[in-house]
């Protein structure tokens, strides 16, 4: 079967390489995205992935703390997040760049969209550490901006736990509906907890496409880039 899309953003979560350990790092299921990073990246797509790091720490978690700083701790947690990414991936041989929105140059190369762009088109592995660089925005924000950015034709958010939009929270309620569409204004008319507010607005305003899948389920990353009909796709209109 042949891919689907040329060129993409894959966000994962934190939490998505965290394994049933719920936080920090479990380093066999790092290894499982990766393998399936590489299978996608042999059938010809440019990936750029974009890392959270709730694993670690959410800025909005601590109430006495200054919410800047706070987030400033969440962002680096995203860098360790894309170094234990790169390393996955460069033991199976992949080539990869880790760019950051915060400059760390002994670490990786700070991000810079033209050099991003010729990195994927010579066929290496983008992996975009420390967000947006910004306090108060998310990675989700992240993904949406750095999309639109790059050209990629869609974000793919891998969810832990989960393998779709649901109407409500379908851990608390076993009733809860998944979309298997959904516009973009639902998301905001309806405040469903998928994204926050401002990256969905971002992706609504510049049309990016979104699929919302379950990442637990092993090869769901190369399902959705052959097109198989799993999780929720999310549209302009
Ligand atoms: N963060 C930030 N600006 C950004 C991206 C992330 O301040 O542009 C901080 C914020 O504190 C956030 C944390 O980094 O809570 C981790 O990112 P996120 O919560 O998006 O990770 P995920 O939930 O995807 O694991």
């Amino acid at each position: 079967m042949e891919p689907i899309f040329k060129r993409i953003i894959l966000k994962l979560s934190g939490e998505a390489l965290a394994g049933d350990k719920g936080s920090g790092i479990d380093t066999e299921t790092v290894t499982n995205i990766a393998k399936q990073v590489k299978e996608i990246h042999n059938l010809g797509v440019e990936v750029a992935i974009v890392v959270g790091g709730g694993n670690f720490w959410r800025g909005r978690s601590s109430k006495d703390m200054d919410r800047a700083t706070s987030d400033y701790m969440g962002m680096l947690g995203t860098v360790m997040n894309a170094l234990a990414l790169q390393d996955a991936l460069e033991n199976l041989d992949v080539i990869t760049r880790v760019q950051t929105a915060i400059e760390m140059r002994q670490v990786a190369e700070p991000y810079i969209r033209r050099r991003a762009i010729r990195h994927l088109e010579k066929g290496r592995i983008i992996i975009f550490g420390a967000g947006t660089g910004n306090p108060y925005f998310s990675t989700d924000t992240t993904a949406a901006l750095r999309a639109a950015e790059i050209e990629a034709e869609v974000i793919l958010l891998g969810k832990k736990g989960v393998d779709g939009v649901y109407d409500s929270d379908p851990k608390l309620n076993s009733n809860a509906k998944k979309f298997d569409t959904l516009k973009y204004i639902d998301i905001l008319n309806l405040g469903l907890g998928i994204m926050d507010s401002t990256a969905t607005s971002l992706c609504m305003d510049n049309k990016i496409p979104l699929i919302v899948f379950g990442i637990d389920e092993p090869n769901n990353i190369v399902n959705v880039i052959l097109g198989k009909k799993i999780g929720t796709h999310v549209k302009e209109d």
